[in-house]
């Protein structure tokens, strides 16, 4: 009964009748990347795929496909710890503009990217405006903001920006047998003053390395995470990504 959501699962023929029926494409965009001693490399990469596949269970038909995820990002920020890949921002930059020249040459007018993986933004933003000039795609961004008020009234941790309460929650929560329960430990982090702290009022940008603010790889405190807590996060996060995306196919 159910119909295909990815893109890559579908012929293309259904995907030029598809493209008569939505003007709309998704794009996960994930990272390959430390996430401290307790977590799968390719956690933003997995999350990106598995809140756009969920939200898209809650969308009526005919819904808009999602595109295969980019499982890289760019993350030299974590090049300190073993087991990151990174792109640099061009070739991110110009992956995602061939994508979207490419999609729009078969129909498809707007596209919404669910991006996992803070260190992409910067440049994902660039080429949504590349994108504007040249063919003329409207772009739509989702770097975690359905998944911030629910963070807001759910994770107490300060600093929690990397493999700590909210994302060994949201991990134990949707893929718990790849996490690495007995290396769970809160790290010491050391910022260069107070007021650059990731929860202080207002904090300045500062281009830091990891491995400059922690030894552990994580920045936040895993050991108060737990798998209902994660629940709850994604069930908070799907619904109001559904909803975005909802207001956007009507656009
Ligand atoms: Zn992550």
């Amino acid at each position: 009964m159910s119909e295909k959501i990815h893109w890559g699962e579908m012929t293309r023929v259904e995907l030029k009748k598809l493209a008569e029926k939505t003007d709309t494409v998704l794009l996960p965009v994930g990272s390959t990347e430390q996430h401290g001693p307790h977590l799968p490399v390719d956690t933003d990469t997995f999350d990106a795929k598995y809140i756009l596949e969920k939200a898209c269970e809650l969308l009526p038909d005919p819904k808009p496909p999602i595109l295969p995820v980019i499982p890289y990002g760019v993350s030299g920020h974590h090049m300190g710890f073993d087991g990151t890949i990174t792109l640099r921002d061009k070739t991110l930059h110009d992956i995602v503009v061939d994508i979207g020249r490419s999609v729009w040459v078969h129909g498809f007018k707007k596209m919404i990217i669910y991006n996992a993986h803070g260190g992409n933004t910067a440049v994902l933003r660039t080429a949504a405006n590349t994108l504007k000039k040249d063919p003329g795609l409207r772009v739509f961004m989702d770097s975690g903001q359905s998944m911030e008020k629910g963070k807001k009234e759910l994770v107490k941790s300060v600093n929690d920006v990397h493999a700590g309460e909210y994302e060994t929650s949201t991990s134990l929560a949707n893929r718990k047998e790849l996490v690495d329960i007995d290396s769970i430990e809160k790290p010491e982090l050391t910022f260069p003053h107070p007021s650059f702290e990731f929860n202080a009022e207002a904090p300045y940008f500062f281009n830091w390395n990891t491995d400059e603010l922690t030894s552990t790889g994580v920045i936040g405190d895993p050991t108060v995470s737990n798998e209902e807590k994660g629940d709850e996060l994604w069930e908070r996060g799907i619904k109001t990504l559904s909803k975005r995306i909802k207001i956007i196919l009507k656009l």
